[in-house]
């Protein structure tokens, strides 16, 4: 095989907690994981040349050591002594420094890639074992789907899907580093921690209104209080019909989830008018990540 396409995923978060900070600094985080229909798309081709060469659609995004993608081809590359290199290209339709998992979910599409191109044969817990190194969520990333995950992210529990929904996400024009908000979040100043567990059952049961009256994630103590676009633009999407509405990682995304995709076809329209977001998207919950679209 000489090159591959794959589609790499963005994930939301139906529930975050954090549980403690870790003396390493790491944080402990309880998280119900869910992939969602947006994604990025990145072709591979092998070269002969020990080289890594990337080019994307965004002039702002780095293509040398800081992008995850570099970081984890690299990281693959010296493991398995591979002297050839790789052209990739990157259409980046993710929002960027979102909450979405946008540059881990790329770096997870490069373990899947190399693991084909390179005939590596991995499985998919060998490969997880070795994506925690680049980021917490890129193991999550490789896995997709409904997933809950603890520790600092490494141990991963699949669920069953989610119930059927139609999704509004939604950034506002605002970028938040995922590093500010956990280094200002008090954790023993939290006044109630969300129900992961009451989630899963619901999760479990298929139902959709109990999930989404359970819908709730600490960081947004820090990054709310900051940006009060965020409660306006949750507030718009519920008044509007949503069953429930959330900041999603350490934001500024919002989502909301619609049992009723007509109302939410006009939710969405009226909020592209309103100007709260900077970029919207109606979507769906997906199963997979790192789809495969092509290679030979
Ligand atoms: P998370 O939900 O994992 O916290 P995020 O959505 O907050 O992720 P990203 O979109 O992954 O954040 O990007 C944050 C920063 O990382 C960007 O500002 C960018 O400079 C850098 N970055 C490195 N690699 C990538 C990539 N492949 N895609 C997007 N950003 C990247």
């Amino acid at each position: 095989m000489d090159r591959i396409s794959l589609k790499a995923m963005a994930k939301i978060n139906l529930g975050l907690d954090v549980i403690k900070r870790r003396e390493d600094g790491y944080h402990e985080v309880r998280m119900i994981m869910q992939t969602v229909d947006l994604c990025d798309e990145l072709s591979f081709v092998r070269l002969a040349e020990d080289e890594l060469r990337l080019t994307a659609n965004l002039d702002f995004l780095p293509t040398n050591q800081d992008n995850l993608i570099i970081r984890a081809a690299k990281l693959v590359k010296e493991e398995f002594g591979i002297r050839e290199g790789m052209d990739i290209r990157l259409e980046k339709r993710i929002p960027v420094a979102a909450g979405m998992a946008g540059g881990s979910t790329d770096a997870a599409a490069v373990f899947v890639a190399m693991n084909e191109l390179f005939g590596l044969g991995l499985s998919g817990g060998e490969l997880r074992r070795r994506a925690v190194a680049i980021g917490a969520d890129v193991p999550y990333c490789i896995m997709g789907g409904t997933a809950l995950s603890e520790g600092i992210g490494e141990i991963l529990t699949p669920l069953p899907a989610a119930p059927v929904c139609t999704v509004i996400v939604a950034k506002p024009p605002i970028h938040v580093s995922t590093a500010f908000v956990y280094q200002n979040l008090d954790l023993n100043g939290l006044e109630r921690h969300p129900d992961i567990d009451g989630m899963l059952s619901c999760i479990r049961r298929q139902d959709l209104s109990g999930m989404a009256a359970r819908l709730e994630n600490v960081l947004e103590t820090v990054t709310v209080k900051k940006y009060p676009v965020i409660a306006r633009i949750k507030e718009f999407l519920t008044a509007r019909g949503a069953l429930g509405a959330l900041m999603s990682g350490s934001g500024p995304t919002v989502f909301a989830l619609y049992d009723d995709r007509e109302k939410a076809v006009r939710a969405y329209e009226e909020l592209q008018e309103s100007g709260l977001a900077k970029e919207s998207f109606l979507t769906s919950f997906a199963e997979r990540t790192c789809l495969e679209t092509g290679g030979k």
